[in-house]
C-alpha cells in the first residue's frame, strides 16, 4: 500500500492498524471463510441470493422461493421492512411489515429456504432475527452506528450494504463496527454508487466493480455484489452479474420475479424465473472460468 499520512477518503496503513483492525487482512492471502445455513462463504462456490425486492404476498413469495431454490439460489431475498423513498402509501405500493416476516418464516419451513431480509428498525430486530438467517442492513442505514451495534449483538449473520455515496473507508469503518461486538459472520454488498452523470435516466446508480480488487487489497470479509439495485435497470443485470463474478464477488444478491413488470416496488429491475435460470449457468461458466461456480 502506498504511504499516505492524510486520511480522508484515503486509507492509510495507520488506518488498518488503529481504526479497522478486525476488518483489515492479516496477510496477503488472508480471506474469511464462514458457513451460513451450511453454506459456505469466502470459498470457492459463490452462493447466490434471489427473489423479490418486497415481500407482496404469501402467495407470491411461496412460488418465487420455489422457482429460485430449483434454479439454484442459496437463500430467500424480500424485504417486509423497506426503505421506501417516498412517504405515500397504496394497496400495491406498502411494506408487509410482520406479516411479510411470518410469509417468509412460513416459506423458509415450507421450502426449506434460508432466508435474508433487512431491518430498517432496532425494535423489530430480535423479532426477524427469529426468521432471518441473514440480517441485511441497507445502504441506507450503513453509518447508523448504535443500529449496527444492535445488529451485531443478535450474534446472527450480517449483510452490510454499502451507502451509495460511501468511500470505502467508511464502508469499513462500519464493518468495524459489528465484528468488534465479536460477530464475525459478515459479509459486504457493493450495490451501487451515486456518480454525477448516469448512462440513461432510469440508471440511479453506478455498479463499482473497482470496489472489489480495491477492498480485497485491504479486507478478508467476504463481497457480495447487487447488480439488480445497482444497475435499477432489468435488462443491464445480467452483464453486470456476470462481470460482478468476474471481478471476484463471492456472492450475488438478485431480484426475481413472477411477474418483473407488476412488482410493487422496483419493476424495473427484477429478472424473471426464464432469465435468472439462464443467467445462473452463464455465470457458472464464466465463475469456472476462474477457478470457481455457482453450483
Ligand atoms: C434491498 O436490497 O432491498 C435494498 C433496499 O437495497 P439497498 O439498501 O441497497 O437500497
Ligand atoms: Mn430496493
Amino acid at each position: 500500500m502506498i504511504e499516505n499520512k492524510f486520511p480522508g477518503k484515503d486509507i492509510t496503513s495507520d488506518d488498518l492498524k488503529d481504526k479497522f483492525p478486525l476488518v483489515a487482512k492479516k496477510s496477503p492471502d488472508h480471506k474469511s471463510k464462514f458457513s451460513i445455513c451450511g453454506i459456505e462463504f469466502g470459498g470457492d462456490k459463490i452462493p447466490v441470493f434471489a427473489g423479490p425486492n418486497m415481500v407482496e404476498s404469501k402467495e407470491l413469495i411461496e412460488d418465487i422461493a420455489l422457482n429460485v431454490k430449483k434454479y439454484g439460489a442459496s437463500f430467500l431475498r424480500g424485504g417486509a421492512f423497506k426503505p421506501l423513498s417516498f412517504p405515500y402509501r397504496s394497496k400495491k405500493y406498502n411494506e408487509t411489515r410482520e406479516e411479510g416476516i411470518n410469509w417468509l418464516n412460513y416459506v423458509k419451513d415450507k421450502i426449506k429456504i434460508p432466508i435474508i431480509t433487512e431491518v430498517m428498525e432496532e425494535k423489530y430486530i430480535s423479532f426477524i432475527a427469529e426468521t432471518a438467517d441473514i440480517l441485511q442492513i441497507g445502504s441506507r442505514n450503513m453509518q447508523n452506528y448504535p443500529f449496527l451495534t444492535a445488529c451485531a449483538k443478535t450474534g446472527k449473520p450480517i449483510m452490510l450494504k454499502r451507502h451509495y455515496g460511501s468511500s470505502l473507508r467508511d464502508w469499513l469503518g462500519a464493518a468495524e463496527y459489528i465484528l468488534v461486538e465479536g460477530n464475525k459472520n459478515v459479509l459486504l454488498c457493493e450495490r451501487g454508487v451515486v456518480a454525477p452523470h448516469t448512462h440513461r435516466s432510469t440508471s440511479r446508480f453506478l455498479l463499482d466493480l473497482q470496489v472489489l480488487p480495491a477492498a480485497k487489497e485491504i479486507t478478508h470479509l467476504p463481497i457480495v455484489v447487487d447488480p439488480s439495485h445497482a444497475t435499477f435497470w432489468r435488462p443491464w443485470v445480467s452483464s453486470m452479474s456476470l462481470a460482478s463474478v468476474a471481478a471476484g464477488a463471492d456472492g450475488i444478491m438478485l431480484e426475481v420475479h413472477k411477474d418483473p413488470d407488476n412488482a410493487a416496488v422496483d419493476p424495473l429491475q427484477p429478472i424473471d424465473y426464464f432469465d435468472f435460470n439462464k443467467l445462473m449457468k452463464s455465470m457458472d461458466l464464466v465463475a469456472k472460468s476462474i477457478g470457481r461456480s455457482i453450483f
